[in-house]
Formats: C-alpha cells, sequence, structure tokens
C-alpha cells in the first residue's frame, strides 16, 4: 500500500467511533451467519469502519467486499475517506463504482458503488463471483434497487442448502440500517441474526416556527425563512456549526447566494475561493458537486469560524458531517414520485415525514447536545407531513427494474419477495410500458429488442431510440444526446438577473446554431460544438454552459459507445434502412423512443399528451420551441416539470406519420388481461372468458408464471 497519505493525528479517530468496542463481536457476527443486519445510529461508523474490520480480518481471501448505497455522492466520498484511512490511493485497494464512473482496478478489495451498480453486476452474473460478502447499506432509505437487491440476494443466498454453484466461499449477505424497521428486515431474511451497535445521542431541542404552514405548501418563501434563522443562529447562538436542510441545487445555491448577500454582498459563484463572510462559513452540499469541493465539506473550519452546510437530503442519514449543533429544517424534501396525471415520474418537492424530521434533528446531537430550529409550524407538522416516508419502490416506476428481473428470469414479478410489495397497478403499468416498447411480448417474455434495452443504464424510451438510431447507422446522432440527458443540466442559471439575460442569449444563439427548433439537436450541437473546439473550457464559458457537465458528457457518450459496440459485436444486430434528410432521420429515431410522450397542439400554446392521459401541457420558456409560432402541431418531449402548470422541457417538433404505427400500441390493453391471470382473486369464469379470447388471437399456450 502507498504510504504516501498518512492520518493527520488532530483529524478525527476512527477509533473513537462506537463501532470500535464491538469490533471482534461484528466480524465474528459476520463470519458466523449467512445473513446479518446491523443496526446503529448514524455516525456511529458501519458504512466507513465494518468493510475495513472485514477486510483486515481477511475476507478477501476468496473475493471483494462490496458495499452498496443509494446515493452516488456517498459511495464516492465514502470510499476516499476510507481509502485514506486504510492510507491507499482510491481505485486500488479501495475503490468505488457509480453509473459512468468506474474508480476500480484488478486490485480492488473493498468496493463501494451504487445499489444500481450491483443490481447490474448481477444482471452480468446473478451468484456474483466476485464477491465475498455484499453489504447492503443504507437500507432503512428504502431505495428501489436496494429493495429489489434484498429480495434477489434473499432468494438466491438464504438458503444454504441451495447454495449457488460455482463460488469460491457462500456468500456473506450484511444489510446496514440507521434504526428503524430491523426486526421487519431480519423477517424478511429468514429471522436472520440482529446486530445492534449502542450509540449515544445527547438531547436534542427542537422548535417550531411560525412561517410556513399549510397554505404555504407551494410556495418557495420558506427559503428566505431558512436565510433568516441561519443568520440569528449565526448571531445570537454559541459556537457549534450549521447544517440546514433544503431540497436541490439551483436551491442551496441560491440560498448560498442570498446567505452571502445579507452578510455582505459577494457573488461567490464568480471567486469560489472566499466563501467566508463574518466567521460565516457557507459550504453548499448536493449530489452532483465536484468531489473536491465536497471534501472540504468534511474538515473542520478555521479557528473561530462557523461552519454552515447547506444541503440536501444526503447530509440526513448518508453523510456524517462532524461538530453540527444546529440543525435548520426547511421541512422539505426533493423526491421521484410517480405521477398519474402525467403518467410518468416527476421529482417533486414535498413535504418530508416525521420520522425523517426526526433523523435530521438527531444529526445535531452527535457530540454535544443541540439544537434544531423547524422553520415550519406545528400545523404544517400534523397536517401536512406523513409518519413516515413510503418506500421509493411504491411511489417510482417499475419499468427498468421490472425488466432486469425477468432479464434474470423472474417472470413471476409480481410474487417476487419484495420486502414492501409496490402496488399492483405499478407492475402492471411497467409491464404494459416494456410492452409498448417491445421488450417484452405478449406473454411478459423479454424480446431481444429487450435483451439489448436492458445492458444500457439509461430510461428504457432512451435507450430504445439510441438502439434504434444503431440500427439505421446513425448512433453518432443519439449517442451524444443520451450522454447529454444523463448528465446534470448543462446550461448555467446565473442568479443575478443581468447575467441570466445575457446566459439567455447564448443558450437562444445556440439553439439557432443548431439549425432547426429542436431541443435535442442544441444537445447534439453544443456536444458537437465543444468537442471539435481547441479550448473546450474555454467555449463553454463564452456560451454559459457548464464545462463540468460536458466533460461527464464525453465521457457517458464513450462509454455508452462500448456498450453498443459490445452488443453489435456480441449479437446479430438488427438493421434498417432509410432515405430521407438527417433531421427527419435523428427525429424519427427519437420518435421510437418517445411516441410515449407525444403531445399535439390543442388551443393556442397548449398541447394535450397522447398517452392516454391527455394532460394538457406547455411549452418551457427555456425550451427552443417556446416561441415558435405555426408550423408546431405535434411534438415529443423529453421529461416534464410540473409546477401550477405542466410543461414540457426538452421537446421537438414531429409529422403525425412518424407516430401514427407506434401510438395505437399505447392503447392495447392485453397485458393488463394478460397479468390479471396472475392475480388470485381472477374467477374460473373470467378466465375461461380471457382464455378463449386470447386463443382465438394466437393458438399459444400462456403461462402464468410469465407475468
Ligand atoms: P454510519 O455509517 O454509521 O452513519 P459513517 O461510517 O458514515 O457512520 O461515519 C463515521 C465517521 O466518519 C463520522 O464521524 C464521519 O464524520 C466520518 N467521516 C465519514 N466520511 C468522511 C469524510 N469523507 N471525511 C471525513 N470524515 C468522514
Ligand atoms: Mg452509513
Amino acid at each position: 500500500m502507498s504510504k504516501s497519505t498518512r492520518l493527520d493525528p488532530k483529524e478525527n479517530n476512527p477509533k473513537n467511533l462506537p463501532i470500535y468496542l464491538h469490533k471482534a463481536k461484528l466480524v465474528q457476527a459476520v463470519k458466523d451467519s449467512p445473513f446479518l443486519v446491523i443496526t446503529g445510529e448514524t455516525g456511529s461508523g458501519k458504512t466507513t469502519q465494518l468493510p475495513k474490520y472485514l477486510h483486515q480480518a481477511g475476507f478477501c481471501k476468496d473475493g471483494k467486499i462490496g458495499i452498496t448505497q443509494p446515493r452516488r455522492v456517498a459511495a464516492i466520498t465514502v470510499a476516499q475517506r476510507v481509502a485514506h484511512e486504510m492510507q491507499c490511493t482510491l481505485g486500488r485497494e479501495v475503490g468505488y463504482q457509480v453509473r459512468f464512473d468506474d474508480c476500480t482496478s484488478e486490485s480492488t478489495e473493498v468496493k463501494y458503488m451504487t445499489d444500481g451498480c450491483l443490481l447490474r453486476e448481477i444482471l452480468a452474473d446473478p451468484i456474483l463471483p466476485q464477491y465475498s460478502v455484499v453489504i447492503l447499506d443504507e437500507v432503512h432509505e428504502r431505495s428501489l434497487n436496494t429493495d429489489i437487491l434484498l429480495g434477489l440476494l434473499k432468494k438466491r443466498f438464504s438458503n444454504p442448502a441451495k447454495a449457488p454453484k460455482g463460488r469460491a466461499s457462500p456468500m456473506k449477505v450484511v444489510v446496514m440500517s440507521a434504526t428503524l424497521e430491523t426486526d421487519k428486515l431480519s423477517a424478511f431474511l429468514g429471522d436472520c441474526p440482529v446486530f445492534a451497535i449502542p450509540g449515544r445521542m445527547f438531547p436534542v431541542t427542537s422548535t417550531f416556527g411560525f412561517a410556513v404552514g399549510p397554505k404555504d405548501f407551494e410556495s418557495t418563501g420558506y427559503m428566505k425563512e431558512v436565510v433568516k434563522v441561519a443568520l440569528d443562529v449565526h448571531t445570537s447562538e454559541m459556537a457549534g456549526d450549521i447544517l440546514v436542510f433544503l431540497t436541490g441545487q439551483s436551491e442551496i445555491e441560491r440560498a448560498c447566494d442570498m446567505l452571502y448577500e445579507k452578510a455582505e454582498s459577494i457573488d461567490y459563484r464568480y471567486d469560489v475561493q472566499d466563501q467566508t463572510v463574518e466567521g460565516l462559513l457557507i459550504l453548499p452540499l448536493y449530489g452532483s458537486m465536484p468531489t473536491d469541493q465536497q471534501r472540504q465539506i468534511f474538515q473542520p473550519p478555521p479557528p473561530g469560524i462557523r461552519k454552515c452546510v447547506v444541503a440536501t437530503n444526503i447530509a440526513a442519514t448518508s453523510l456524517t458531517i462532524d461538530g453540527i449543533k444546529y440543525i435548520i429544517d426547511s421541512g422539505f424534501v426533493k423526491q421521484l414520485n410517480h405521477n398519474s396525471r402525467v403518467g410518468m415520474d416527476i421529482l417533486e418537492v414535498v413535504p418530508i415525514s416525521k420520522s425523517e424530521a426526526q433523523q435530521r434533528a438527531g444529526r445535531a446531537g452527535r457530540t454535544s447536545a443541540g439544537k434544531c430550529f423547524r422553520i415550519y409550524n406545528k400545523e404544517f407538522w400534523e397536517k401536512c407531513m406523513p409518519e413516515y416516508t413510503v418506500p421509493e419502490i411504491q411511489r417510482t416506476s417499475l419499468t427498468a427494474v421490472i425488466l432486469t428481473l425477468k432479464c434474470l428470469g423472474v417472470h413471476d414479478v409480481i410474487r417476487f419477495p419484495y420486502p414492501d410489495c409496490p402496488e399492483e397497478r405499478f407492475i402492471l403499468e411497467a409491464l404494459k410500458q416494456l410492452y409498448q416498447f417491445d421488450a417484452i411480448d405478449r406473454r411478459g417474455r423479454v424480446t431481444r429488442l429487450g435483451e439489448l434495452m436492458v445492458e444500457f443504464p439509461l430510461h428504457p424510451g432512451l435507450t430504445r431510440a439510441l438502439l434504434k438510431a444503431a440500427s439505421l447507422g446513425c448512433q453518432d446522432l443519439l449517442l451524444p444526446v443520451a450522454a447529454m440527458l444523463s448528465v446534470e443540466n448543462i446550461f448555467i442559471r446565473p442568479g443575478h438577473p443581468e447575467k441570466q439575460k445575457e446566459a439567455d442569449q447564448q443558450h437562444k444563439a445556440l439553439a439557432a446554431k443548431s439549425g432547426s427548433m429542436n431541443d435535442f439537436a442544441t444537445l447534439l450541437s453544443v456536444f458537437q460544438s465543444c468537442q471539435s473546439s481547441d479550448r473546450p473550457s474555454e467555449w463553454c464559458k463564452d456560451h454559459w454552459v457548464h464545462w463540468r457537465a460536458l466533460k461527464s458528457a464525453f465521457s457517458v457518450e464513450t462509454q455508452l459507445r462500448d456498450i453498443l459496440l459490445r452488443l453489435q459485436q456480441k449479437r446479430d444486430f438488427p438493421e434498417e434502412t432509410f432515405d430521407g434528410n438527417k433531421s427527419e432521420l435523428f427525429r424519427r429515431c427519437l420518435c421510437s423512443g418517445y411516441f410515449t410522450n407525444v403531445a399535439r397542439r390543442s388551443i393556442g400554446k397548449v398541447f394535450c399528451t397522447m398517452d392516454g392521459h391527455g394532460s394538457m401541457v406547455h411549452i418551457h420558456p427555456a425550451s427552443s420551441l417556446f416561441d415558435q409560432e405555426g408550423e408546431l402541431n405535434w411534438i415529443i418531449f423529453h421529461d416534464v416539470l410540473v409546477t401550477s402548470r405542466m410543461y414540457v422541457r426538452t421537446a421537438c417538433p414531429i409529422r403525425y406519420e412518424w407516430v401514427k404505427d407506434l401510438l395505437p400500441k399505447l392503447h392495447e390493453v392485453d397485458v393488463y388481461e394478460l397479468s390479471s391471470v396472475a392475480r388470485e382473486e381472477v374467477t374460473e369464469e373470467e378466465m375461461k372468458k380471457w382464455e378463449s379470447r386470447e386463443a382465438a388471437k394466437r393458438p399459444a399456450e400462456v403461462s402464468t408464471e410469465d407475468i
């Protein structure tokens, strides 16, 4: 191991963490049982220490230790920390892998990764021969992929008598959770042992505010209040750092701006060096932040300076920042929810649950007594905040996950061992969408296209458009678009009105340069212009484009291209021809993936979606289609933003003929009917009726296992 990095004796000693006292017993517990649940307060050292203990105890003899995290930032920062503690270079003995970013090597023995990555590895080899231990972390977060992994690992490894062949040693599965629901987890995993790490929490006094009540549900006025309370705490409370919970990147950046402006008018984004204003060190923390900035979060502030971290929910459990004594809780979180009005998943700002609020408050009491300032009032708490957060599996689209399960040979996706069953209609919705995309057939079996689709870590619609382009030999048009849609927003939106105007002008010019009013084409054009520029970072600066985001897009494009190449070499790939112009070819490829997102002009500038929901949507002002009059009758769009109105972003005009043959598929009900066979309450008579109708369509046998 490299000796270049040494732990600074002044910094946090991992031997002081509560978990350290239980090291030997923990290692033994993992040895003793194929499944183990570990619980302990956040910050007790589970994520950073347990993999290290197991590594020291020789668990890497027969394979790696894999640790999953629901959030990519957590996987990256924790891996950095552990590499530092183990005094090795990140990417060697300790590494991480998140979507589109693999920082591991042949010598990696402790691997932090997102739960989505492990799911992909299971897809490649269901018995995971490369691992000796798999640790599912942050299970209390109940992320969709972690829940699915729980079910899969249970199915595969819980019965030692039926241990899968091909492994060097039996698999050890450790499931770690902050506190809640450990009994339920243990019961789910065949009553496996539970190891509780005793932790000490200091009292935290929570107070309610006055500013936000049930009526302020949809306003963003709470931001101002958050800033005000933060400054109040800074001026009137004793020493100790502040942690503010807000919902997302733009909001956090605005709040940081406001904090600066209030304290002194400094536009820190143009002078990132000077983040200290009147004794307050203001630090944003959100998922897509560059990692070198994230590192600063964990460092103690200079003497006499108070640190104020303005974070998303990531600081609630995934990351622990030492020295926090004051919490300012906005009461909101950004959450991906399936919106039945629109028929797709939408990121929404919603009130947190009461249990989440308690978790947030608890972050102030790790090392001494703390205070939590809730900016909402008691009425908001009682009327707007649910008791618990609904698991992701019960509120988001299951399309990608169901395709993965099917590719893993789990045909009966309704009776899969989910820790909490999703509503059946969500499963049916997913099956229906997969059928619409031709990823599964009428019997629910994965098609050749479906097998190709599952290889891409993208939304199925985007994958389908990409595969269509590949079969037409024009993947160069779609690969950059898919990459650009997979990274954070590439267009800079400055807070300052003057600068915003300037940025808007530049963005309009970029759209005009692409030659058509088509947001997808703009993305392609930006990608290509920047790539072919001699000084790409300068180019980005001039055009108000995020250089960091574009750099990621370049890397993502290469990775998607590699996946495609591999598939083209491995399988016989469909080939088609097309003789029209390039713009039409491009848009037709998009149509084959986005025909589920078609809208037709209704009245004036209002469009009506054609997916059966008939939602009324508007074009977002940031779209190049916003100012267009005339010919705009049919459009496809990438996603929807819901505020007081429903806005479509990233859109492009199409011709009805291009989707005419695809649209009817949206209204076929076969999959719904088919699924009823898997439901127990279907009567004998209904079944017969269904069977005879189905038999008239095609004389094949239908197995209930297929769904
Ligand atoms: P748990 O998983 O039980 O919530 P962790 O293992 O994440 O606990 O955290 C244990 C300790 O490690 C905390 O005191 C935290 O401050 C410290 N720590 C974690 N990540 C970092 C980091 N990137 N830099 C500095 N300290 C860190
Ligand atoms: Mg943890």
